[in-house]
């Protein structure tokens, strides 16, 4: 149940509420929005009366949830969520970049890399320290050294870091550099990791699994928040189908949908989705045509010797013309609004 208060209501207003739902042994979580303030009602395992909560002071109304989702809902939030990191805002207008290589190789590599997707525009540079690969031999990522790295991209310019955690083991470590912390397409229903990563104090980038509908996505994102966490970024990065042409099939109406259903950012991810490097401008902007928050994008400054991902990373002139691009797009777009 969702207790919707009054524009009006007072800061006690919504305590009493909060303490009315702590009496009966349920947990109560506030969640304020642009125009008024929804508590959420968490752990009643049958329906509640809402006339317990329809006469109280401030309350506008008492009203059942309808999806198995609560926090994440649009239901719970009046207008779209902004997750701040640092000095940039993810949602509700805008377009995060996020840019860099597939994985950490070397202090070198990164340090290229971010100085040219900094110029051309990004704010946030990705690369993983910790790959989950599908084979065990195949590179896994340089772990805490690579971390440091990240840590030395952000000194050096400014860039926020987007890292991903592939398991419960290292993700307090991961947090502990890291400005978003990435969970992975095979790690979304990893709910033991996304509780922890609701607890983890920083914002949380949630890929979609590859083969999750929408719903279980949304479920998972309400893992997180449950722990705690209001600031979740969803991320499409295409989904396992019949067609081969491509590593997987970018679901850009998910995009369109999810915005539907719930108030949290969606930014997308084309690199996974391509898995080949020419699809990859198109389909990015695409994804800003259908309302996407922003764009995650594999850059790399020698493709051909990547150590993983080589084929879909664009090269750093490519990215360079698709910022360009992007930017061209947003303007354009505020102007015909
Ligand atoms: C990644 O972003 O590096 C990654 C492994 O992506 P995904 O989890 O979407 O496969
Ligand atoms: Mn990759």
């Amino acid at each position: 149940m969702l207790i919707v208060m009054d524009k009006n209501a007072s800061a006690a207003d919504v305590k009493n509420v909060v303490k009315k739902i702590e009496s009966m042994g349920l947990r109560a979580v506030p969640m304020p929005g642009a125009q008024r303030t929804a508590v959420c009602v968490l752990g009643n395992k049958g329906p509640l009366d809402a006339s317990l909560f329809n006469v109280m002071r401030g309350v506008k109304e008492a009203i059942p949830v309808s999806k198995p989702y609560k926090m994440v809902s649009r239901e719970s939030k009046d207008g779209p969520s902004r997750v701040r990191v640092g000095k940039e805002l993810i949602g509700g207008g805008g377009m995060a970049m996020i840019a860099g290589p597939c994985a950490v190789e070397s202090e070198e590599q990164c340090l290229k890399i971010a100085q040219s997707v900094k110029k051309s525009g990004a704010r946030f540079f990705r690369g993983g320290a910790y790959k989950p690969r599908t084979s065990p031999y195949a590179f896994q990522g340089l772990g805490e050294p690579g971390l440091k790295i990240l840590a030395k991209v952000r000194e050096r310019f400014g860039l926020y870091i987007v890292t991903e955690a592939i398991d419960h083991e290292i993700l307090a470590t991961v947090a502990g550099y890291a400005d978003v912390v990435q969970i992975g397409a095979r790690n979304m229903q990893n709910y033991s990791l996304l509780r922890a990563a609701g607890k983890c104090g920083r914002p949380v980038l949630l890929k979609r699994g590859m083969s999750a509908t929408i719903e279980e996505w949304l479920m998972a994102a309400e893992y997180v928040m449950s722990e705690g966490n209001p600031d979740v970024i969803l991320c499409e990065r295409g989904v396992r189908t019949f067609a081969d042409h491509s590593r997987n099939t970018l679901d850009l109406s998910a995009v369109l949908v999810v915005k539907q259903l719930s108030h949290l950012p969606v930014i997308v991810d084309p690199s996974h989705a391509a898995g080949r490097r020419d699809l990859v401008i198109p389909l990015a902007k695409a994804a800003i045509a259908v309302g996407a928050d922003g764009l995650m994008i594999e850059v790399h400054n020698q493709p051909e010797k990547a150590l993983s991902d080589g084929a879909q990373s664009l090269r750093l002139h490519e990215f360079k013309e698709l910022a360009c691009q992007v930017r061209r797009m947003s303007q354009a777009a505020k102007q015909s609004k």
